[in-house]
């Protein structure tokens, strides 16, 4: 049974490569140009920000336009692979209880 559920869980992690855990938000920044009409009326530039989590501290980092698709699907891949790990404690007791009462049908209690 251990040995089911490890190459069940290792074919989902494969389907889910690459997995990122963390948010994505649109937000507008101010651009270097001296000049820029744009950021003069405040309308400033349209970006892509990545926030995430790094031992505790929120880190941001802006998203290239070209990797904003990619980086949504990744996101995508690892909330469901946490959703899997969250559910991986429920599973692993019930497999261990329908070993354990295999080998001891008399044995009673959770
Ligand atoms: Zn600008």
């Amino acid at each position: 049974m251990k040995k089911e559920r490890l190459k069940a869980f290792v074919k989902e992690v494969e389907a889910c490569w690459p997995a990122v855990l963390g948010t994505m938000a649109e937000v507008r920044r101010p651009c270097a140009r001296p000049q820029c009409r744009a950021c003069a009326e405040g309308r400033k530039h349209p970006g892509v920000i990545f926030t995430y989590m790094d031992q505790g501290r929120r880190r941001c980092l802006y998203v290239p336009q070209g990797f904003v698709a990619a980086l949504r699907e990744a996101l995508g891949h690892g909330r469901r692979l946490e959703q899997r790990l969250r559910r991986m404690g429920a599973d692993l007791i019930r497999d261990y209880r329908r070993q354990r009462d295999a080998q001891s049908p008399d044995r009673e209690g959770p």
